[in-house]
């Protein structure tokens, strides 16, 4: 009892050890109550609900519903400026529209954008509208997925199997890649653990949210990742010891591109016949594919040369560089000057200059040298203060124990 009250001081840990509580009485029991709004239906005689369908304007609806013109235009007017709404998306955009009875004009209008808004126009007696913007309450719980690496398996097949959802995974495997060389680092009988948020609107699960925490038991090490807010609101990750697992640079820029061809001292070259160093990596990926900058930086250099064809080099800090060479062609607005983001298309994936297919040559140059970009030691983005590494400490510890109970209980979730 002691120990639990001295964490209840502590402001991010205390919900935490409320989840837990949660978690070791509920078992989650989701019955998901399924809708079916296709096209217009009549929910009671006041009230009709219109989906969205392709070729459908906010005009046409409205038109639809008696609105003359003048109407129309007031509409679109108030929803443009008091809720930043446009246009409305096929498929996804549901418009309710009220009336007093059944014979009345429609005297409220709710647009649902998201699962997560609710916009309502009511008509105030002189005919004009109001607007009212209404967040929609999410029910957010922690699920917690374990999976196994077996012969011949991908991260992401361990992962789906595992039942980690197609964009959780492709975080997930963002975040590892600072750490691991999936290449090299992955074997069968490896296990790996995911925490992630799942959100809910009235029992029924809408989307996923955010990763929460990663594990994975890698061959150079076991690879921890905990997703931490700090003092300053930023949020960010870290691992076991607090230290940023954000690093300025990724060692693959492509996922899950295989390597084909590592950094080495001396190779034969492929195309040349005679031996060489190979001051990159090969990536090997399908020509048209995009090329991320491995991290921000300042675009130095874009052109051709008879070795690395169509190639971009980027600075990032006073000691590295990047260079992606073979490349089919430029992104778009990338040139000399260009202030990129870590992520940011640069380029596409070809088989430019001195190549035997296409495959992306990945270089990262630190004081002007060459270095391996599967070994180099790459700076955190953000590492903790002292105040923040003892709250993350101390928060980690609970999760830790929250996991504990979720790997043995795997249908439990942790109440956000
Ligand atoms: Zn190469």
């Amino acid at each position: 009892m002691k120990k639990s009250k001295n964490i209840l001081n502590m402001r991010n840990v205390s919900r935490f050890v409320l989840f837990l509580a949660i978690v070791l009485v509920i078992i989650a029991g989701v019955v998901l109550l399924r809708g079916n709004n296709d096209g217009t239906e009549t929910v009671d005689e006041h009230k009709s609900v219109v989906t969205v369908a392709s070729g459908d304007t906010l005009s046409s609806l409205l038109l639809n519903q008696g609105f003359t013109n003048a109407d129309v235009l007031k509409i679109a007017g108030v929803l443009k400026s008091d809720a930043d709404i446009t246009s409305l998306r096929a498929d996804n955009d549901k418009i309710e529209f009220v009336r007093p009875d059944s014979d009345s004009p429609v005297s409220k209008i709710v647009i649902i954008p998201s699962p997560w808004r609710r916009i309502e126009l009511t008509c105030g007696d002189s005919g004009q509208w109001n607007c009212e913007n209404i967040e929609i309450e999410r029910d957010t719980r922690a699920v917690y997925r374990t999976g196994e690496i077996l012969d011949g398996d991908s991260f992401y097949l361990a992962g789906s199997r595992a039942g980690i959802p197609d964009g959780i995974l492709a975080e997930v495997y963002d975040l590892l890649a600072f750490e691991m060389d999936f290449e090299r680092d992955v074997r069968a009988g490896q296990h790996f653990s995911v925490l992630y948020e799942e959100n809910f609107s009235n029992g029924k699960k809408v989307d996923n949210g955010r990763v929460l925490a990663v594990q994975f038991a890698a061959l150079r090490g076991n690879v921890q990742m905990y997703r931490f807010r700090k003092s300053d609101g930023k949020t960010g990750y870290y691992d076991e010891n607090g230290n940023g697992a954000i690093k300025s640079l990724k060692r693959t820029p492509i996922n899950n591109a295989k390597i084909t061809s590592s950094f080495s001292r001396s190779r034969k070259h492929p195309v040349l016949g005679y031996t060489r160093a190979h001051k990159g990596v090969d990536f090997r990926a399908s020509t048209g594919t995009p090329i991320p900058a491995a991290g921000a930086g300042r675009v130095v250099a874009r052109g051709y040369n008879s070795g690395h064809g169509n190639y971009v080099k980027i600075r990032h800090n006073s000691s590295f560089e990047t260079l992606y060479a073979h490349m089919s062609r430029f992104a778009k607005g990338v040139v000399v000057g260009t202030n990129v983001k870590q992520g940011q298309t640069i380029g596409y994936v070809g088989s430019t200059g001195l190549s035997t297919g296409p495959h992306l040559h990945y270089e990262i140059i630190k004081d002007g040298k060459h270095v391996n970009p599967m070994t180099v030691k790459l700076p955190a983005i953000s590492n903790l203060g002292r105040a923040d590494k003892e709250k993350f400490l101390e928060y980690k510890r609970v999760l830790d124990a929250g996991i504990e109970q979720l790997a043995k209980h795997p249908d439990w979730f942790i109440q956000m």
